[in-house]
């Protein structure tokens, strides 16, 4: 495992920061509920790096990315973050794109479809979304039941998702549907394509907890898929949702993993300045600033874990289970420090709409960081079982 920069590192460190420097955008991002605005924004801004060469720093250049190491990834991360520009994470409209559908695409696709949807998403001319779920097949997903039925060269779906982000702003889906109901439920799971202008879907919005209309449930009535838009083989579509989820938990957070940072030294610099009800700064009171402390030793412990992971999926094409121990301590890192936060902020913080709108929309999202791309439990499950080799719960 090297967690080292070489020479050629920190030189790209210093172009990318000169670009990022020069190239923040005048208009601020739109709220995370008006959605349609943050595809527009989203999708011109990822037009915008692409036509700098900015695009998919770890892609293969082939496909339009730059064929470039995830330390060269990783470290543009990292000076996006401290430069404060636009979503780069699950914030943005082209997470599932960037972060796990591309990826799985560049993993398993075929030759066709790597060259047609790839360059497509790096240009900035698609939104993905992610259809897995279902309201009976969550953590247990390989109980999907979203039919799939063969009619000449097409499927013939049928069924409901649940829960799927974005799914309203969407042009494809990266879709599981059931291909064979005889065999062990898990065997019997296609990948596909889908479409979502395609005739027989319906989108229906989802409000959650913090108001948004973040996800979806999407039905689909006689949808016909192309038997071309297959990703890994028929009824082999277990396998790669394991690998979708395996970027989804290994490497899709990479960039909210560093903006943690960011967001911590705000967050002292906040507790600083911010007088409490008893007239005291936040930062003078015990709890406030031991939490700080542990929050920033945790910070420095995420990095090491990042460093790690990327040093070790630099080595293999699919990053591996050890990819949940950082996903969960990351996940519950974010939603402790949104929860200081909170407690800095006392009152203020129950004002939706005033100065700190942002970070309180932030805080509560964070609390689907443990029950998105698999709940808190099923990646314990996943760390005892796959890391620690600890005997499969029943
Ligand atoms: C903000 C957000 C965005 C999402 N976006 C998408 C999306 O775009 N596409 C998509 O397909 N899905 C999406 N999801 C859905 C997400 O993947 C599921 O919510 C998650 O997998 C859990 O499934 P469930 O909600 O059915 O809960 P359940 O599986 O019913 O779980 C309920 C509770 O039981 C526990 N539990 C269940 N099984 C076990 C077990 N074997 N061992 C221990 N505990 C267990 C769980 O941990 C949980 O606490 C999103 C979820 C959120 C919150």
């Amino acid at each position: 495992m090297d967690i080292t920069f070489s020479a050629q590192d920190n030189q790209f460190r210093e172009q990318v920061r000169a670009w990022l420097q020069d190239n923040r955008p005048h208009e601020p991002h739109p709220p995370m509920d008006d959605l349609s605005a943050c595809r527009d924004y989203d999708l011109a801004w990822q037009r915008h790096l692409y036509a700098s060469g900015w695009a998919g720093i770890a892609w293969p250049s082939e496909y339009g990315g730059l064929g470039l190491s995830l330390t060269r990834q990783l470290i543009w991360y990292e000076e996006y973050a401290r430069a404060d520009m636009p979503p780069a994470g699950v914030e943005s409209v082209l997470f599932v794109a960037l972060a796990h559908a591309g990826p799985t695409l560049i993993y398993s696709g075929s030759e066709e479809q790597k060259a047609f949807h790839l360059p497509q998403i790096l240009r900035g001319e698609v939104v993905w979304c992610q259809g897995f779920s279902e309201p009976g097949a969550g953590s247990d997903l390989a109980g999907l039941k979203t039919r799939a039925t063969l009619d000449g060269d097409h499927f013939v779906v049928n069924g409901q998702k649940v829960w799927t982000s974005r799914a309203d702003v969407s042009d494809y889906q990266e879709l599981l549907v059931r291909t064979d109901s005889d065999g062990p439920k898990h065997k019997g799971i296609t990948w596909v394509i889908c479409d979502m202008n395609s005739p027989g879907i319906t989108v229906r919005p989802i409000t959650n907890m913090s108001g948004t209309d973040e996800f979806c449930e999407v039905f689909y009535d006689d949808v016909r898929i192309p038997v071309s838009n297959i990703v890994g083989g028929l009824n082999n579509g277990w396998r790669t949702a394991m690998s979708t989820l395996s970027f989804e938990r290994g490497t899709a957070f990479i960039a909210d993993q560093v903006l943690l940072e960011v967001e911590l030294k705000a967050l002292q610099a906040l507790a600083g300045k911010t007088r409490m009800t008893d007239g005291r700064p936040a930062i003078a009171h015990d709890d406030i600033a031991m939490r700080l402390r542990d929050m920033q030793a945790e910070c420095n412990a995420l990095r090491a874990m990042t460093y790690m992971d990327v040093s070790r999926n630099m080595q293999k094409a699919l990053p591996g289970p050890e990819g949940s121990m950082t996903r969960l301590f990351y996940s519950k890192l974010s939603q402790r420090t949104g929860q200081l936060l909170m407690d800095i902020l006392e009152g203020e913080g129950l004002q939706r709409a005033g100065r700190y709108a942002e970070d309180i929309e932030r805080y509560l999202y964070r609390y689907a960081a443990t029950i998105g791309a698999g709940t808190e439990q099923i990646q314990r499950s996943i760390i005892a079982e796959r890391v620690m080799g600890l005997p499969k719960s029943r």
